[in-house]
């Protein structure tokens, strides 16, 4: 079946680096891919005299670069990068994405990380954006009486099936993305504002590498994942 997958991120090139490979196998697999953007990454230069919307013209042309590798449609949420907040605000957009996508997966953040690697601190971006598409998903995603205004907009509460959650220190599942490891960095590098192909490629190698690592995988990404039962109650009860 073909499924549709929805990915949740705060920055342009959030979704190639963490999970680019398993996109590529699922595009390939003729599963259809939608990117949410919730910034525009319009923080994403070290030069003080680039103006913002040239920042932001460029990330927006590599996002499609990038998008069309995945046969993937881009939406951008607009929010300002650097300063991301899970508000009830953003909760509500991307209950409106969610609800307008319907996707069976949802692949986004794991809020839950603070440091990566013993070496560096993860984005709050991340984190906010994290949290905000769990908070989306439950319940807020699939109840009609929460945001009766996209009711009214004319979007239907939506049952997703599954979350998958990155980077994470407690993963249960992993994907051997071995023989899409060039693509992947292919598709990183679209981002070329961001990712020269050197260091990229080793960098990537080596959390591929070791991701794969316990589970004698040559190059992996993994995930922390929920399959999402429509009843809490009795998915405890085990029936
Ligand atoms: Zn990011």
């Amino acid at each position: 079946m073909r499924k549709q997958v929805l990915t949740v991120f705060a920055h342009p090139d959030d979704a190639e680096t963490m999970a680019g490979g398993t996109l590529l196998k699922w595009a390939r697999e003729g599963h259809a891919i939608t990117m949410c953007l919730i910034t525009d990454g319009d923080k994403g230069t070290s030069d003080p005299n680039d103006p913002r919307e040239a920042v932001v013209a460029r990330r927006r042309a590599e996002q499609e670069r990038a998008a069309a590798r995945l046969n993937a449609t881009v939406v951008t949420l607009g929010y300002e990068d650097g300063v991301l907040q899970p508000t009830l605000g953003l909760r509500r957009d991307l209950v409106r994405v969610m609800r307008r996508v319907r996707p069976h997966v949802v692949v986004a953040n794991d809020p839950t990380v603070w440091f990566r690697h013993g070496q560096y601190i993860n984005h709050p971006d991340h984190r906010a954006a994290g949290q905000a598409a769990i908070e989306a998903l439950y319940p807020a995603v699939k109840k009609a009486s929460i945001f009766p205004e996209l009711l009214a907009e004319g979007y239907q509460p939506h049952v997703v099936e599954e979350v998958w959650l990155g980077p994470t220190g407690e993963p249960d599942t992993w994907v051997d993305i071995t023989d899409v490891f060039d693509e992947k960095i292919a598709l990183i590098c679209e981002h070329a504002s961001q990712f020269p192909p050197e260091p990229t490629r080793a960098a990537f190698a080596r959390i591929a590498r070791e991701a794969g690592q316990e589970r004698g995988i040559q190059l992996a990404e993994s995930f922390r994942t929920l399959r999402l039962a429509a009843s809490t109650v009795r998915a405890i009860a085990g029936s």
